[in-house]
């Protein structure tokens, strides 16, 4: 199947779109896949920056917490007290309070063992004498080795941050001093950074909580964190802890969670501390940055692109101009391309003819239409064609003959024209100008030499006849009158006999030019047989043409030129719708009654 070439054009155009939207489409696809890499891997720092920095926390508060205890330990009253096992609350109150004033622990409490890890002193609560040693392996563990110890741990009140420092009495191990700090302090520093925080006891220490200091759950998780906000709470209770104590990151509900590890002593996990973040807290200028990046790259592209083809196009067209031009120039005629106000383009020929001027802009600064060199003639286009525009003329005219008289800087020439439209759109039309000086000219000669005398050069018989027709419509049209003059030479052939045809024929000019001279514009004057003449007159009537005939009958008489000779003269007046043979009897008529009646006289039919 071929394709035809506007729709060859749809089709590149359509091709052209469509690859457009296509690479758009898969560069777009391509940047998302890059963000979301971006992004994934942000998160992945957002939730490893959050890991390690709450390790640090946690590392410098149990370094801390042991400074406190070796401080608190290092008592001698705490010696004897525990030697006489005369422990005071009072005492111990007070250094908590002192505590609470001067540092950012606001709750430290103070746990006393004996060597048999036996609780002697709880400050936080009123209950000893218990033994610990089955869940507190870390307290056991000092008791052993008698060396200071710091872990995290758990017991049967919370999870804590606990330093453990043992008391010796010379060099006798008498009990173990122990300093328990929360994580409150921490999840409240996390919260500068936007971080919230669940410190979770993991469910198999829930049997041993026997006295959960917080109180708060998430199923048989034990939250040992007060400030842990309930909307993540409830989130957790809702989709599940498990899934949450994991090193990478959680994303959903547009919270991004992840956990530490809280371990013993020994290496066991203890808990986790969950922290959440909203993604809106997560700075995103680098992935901004990336995706404006990457819009400009595209669109700077797509512009690299669309420019190369237009230079493509723009070459093409460049090249199918030149081509046209040169089809243009390659013509013989004037081709002319106009919107019917303004011309935008002629070939070379055009200045052949326009030889004044360089270039069409030349042209177009001095005349605003090739029109305002039209001649005004009757049978040739006019620039304005009774209302009509001469290019709509031509257009609606086109299978006419139609010619164009044109003055060009005193020169005349004759063009036959045809015009079309070439774009509609554009409303373009091209004018073709082909040159018929020459034929129009012959015409002109042979039209002269079919109706003149070639001796008197006034016209001749045929033109008399065409005269006297065109002018009686005329006179009857404008009722005008209307009156001829018949005459003849007198005894001419005595005038050839006598003196020979040359002289005769001298003598037939020498009389033409005289009474060519005594007639008015408009009057017609021919010959119409050997020595024969006529005179058309219109707007006479009979008298006033049998004065003229009378003034040139004398002037011809008087005239003596040559040879003096004398004419007889018949006249006739048109009579309204008389059958134009039988005007012509009627004059010649009267011409023969002179001749008749003498020669050298007027006679009146
Ligand atoms: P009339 O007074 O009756 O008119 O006498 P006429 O001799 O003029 O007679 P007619 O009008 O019949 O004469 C015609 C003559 O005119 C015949 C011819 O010799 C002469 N003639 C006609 N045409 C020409 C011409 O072109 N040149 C010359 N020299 N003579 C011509
Ligand atoms: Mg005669
Ligand atoms: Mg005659």
């Amino acid at each position: 199947m071929k394709i035809s070439k506007p729709n060859k054009l749809y089709l590149i155009v359509f091709i052209v779109i469509a690859s457009i939207f296509y690479f758009a489409w898969v560069y777009v696809d391509l940047i998302e896949n890059e963000r979301d890499i971006l992004e994934k891997q942000n998160y992945k720092r957002q939730a490893l920056s959050m890991q390690t920095r709450v390790a640090e926390m946690i590392l410098t508060k149990q370094k801390s917490t042991v400074a406190m205890a070796l401080s608190l330990a290092n008592d001698e009253n705490l010696r004897k007290n525990i030697i006489n096992n005369n422990l005071s609350e009072k005492y111990y109150k007070n250094l908590i309070d002192k505590f609470k004033e001067n540092t950012y622990y606001q709750n430290i409490w103070v746990h006393i063992i004996d060597k048999n890890v036996t609780s002697l002193y709880r400050s936080w609560v009123n209950d000893s004498g218990d033994d610990i040693s089955g869940i507190r392996k870390d307290l056991v563990k000092v008791v052993k080795t008698k060396k200071i110890s710091s872990a995290i741990s758990t017991g049967r009140y919370t999870l804590a941050i606990k330093a453990m420092v043992p008391i010796f009495n010379d060099t006798e191990l008498i009990g173990v001093l122990e300093v328990i700090s929360h994580f409150n302090s921490i999840s409240k520093q996390m919260k500068k950074f936007d971080v919230d925080s669940v410190v979770l006891l993991d469910k198999q220490y829930r049997k041993q909580l026997k006295r959960p200091f917080t109180n708060m759950f998430i199923d048989d998780y034990y939250v040992a964190n007060f400030d842990a906000p309930v909307d993540i709470r409830e989130y957790l209770k809702e989709h599940g802890v498990a899934k949450h104590f994991t090193s990478k990151y959680v994303l959903d509900h547009g919270h991004i969670l992840t956990s530490h590890e809280l371990k013993s002593l020994n290496g066991d996990i203890l808990g986790y501390y969950i922290m959440s973040k909203k993604v809106q807290d997560i700075s995103s200028t680098d992935l901004d940055f990336f995706v404006f990046k990457s819009l400009v790259y595209g669109l700077l592209t797509l512009m690299i692109v669309a420019g190369i083809i237009n230079i493509f196009m723009l070459f093409k067209m460049r090249k199918q101009k030149k081509y046209y031009k040169n089809i243009m120039d390659t013509a013989t005629n004037i081709v002319l391309i106009n919107d019917k106000k303004k011309i935008f383009d002629v070939n070379k020929v055009f200045f052949k003819y326009f030889d004044t001027y360089k270039s069409i802009e030349d042209f177009r600064e001095e005349n605003d239409c090739i029109c305002n060199f039209f001649v005004k003639e009757n049978g040739y286009l006019q620039k304005d064609m009774d209302g009509v525009h001469w290019v709509d003329y031509l257009i609606e005219n086109n299978s006419l003959n139609n010619k164009v008289k044109v003055d060009i800087f005193e020169k005349e020439y004759y063009f036959s024209l045809s015009a079309s439209m070439i774009s509609k759109e554009l409303n373009h039309y091209s004018v073709v100008f082909t040159d018929i000086t020459e034929q129009e000219n012959y015409k002109f000669k042979l039209e002269y030499m079919s109706e003149t005398d070639p001796l008197t050069k006034i016209g001749n018989r045929r033109c008399f006849h065409e005269k006297l027709e065109s002018e009686t419509v005329r006179a009857l049209r404008y009722e005008h009158n209307l009156s001829l003059v018949m005459f003849d030479i007198d005894f001419f052939k005595k005038v050839n006999d006598k003196h020979g045809h040359v002289v005769g024929d001298e003598v037939l000019v020498e009389y033409t030019k005289l009474i060519l001279s005594l007639l008015r514009k408009g009057d017609e004057f021919c010959r119409v047989g050997g020595e024969e003449f006529m005179i058309i007159l219109p707007h006479a009537t009979e008298d006033e043409a049998k004065k003229l005939a009378e003034k040139l009958r004398v002037k011809v008489e008087e005239h003596k030129k040559i040879v003096p000779i004398t004419m007889s003269f018949g006249v006739v007046e048109y009579v309204k719708n008389e059958d134009l043979d039988l005007l012509y009897k009627r004059v010649d008529d009267a011409l023969y009654k002179a001749k008749d009646s003498g020669r050298n006289i007027v006679v009146a039919g």
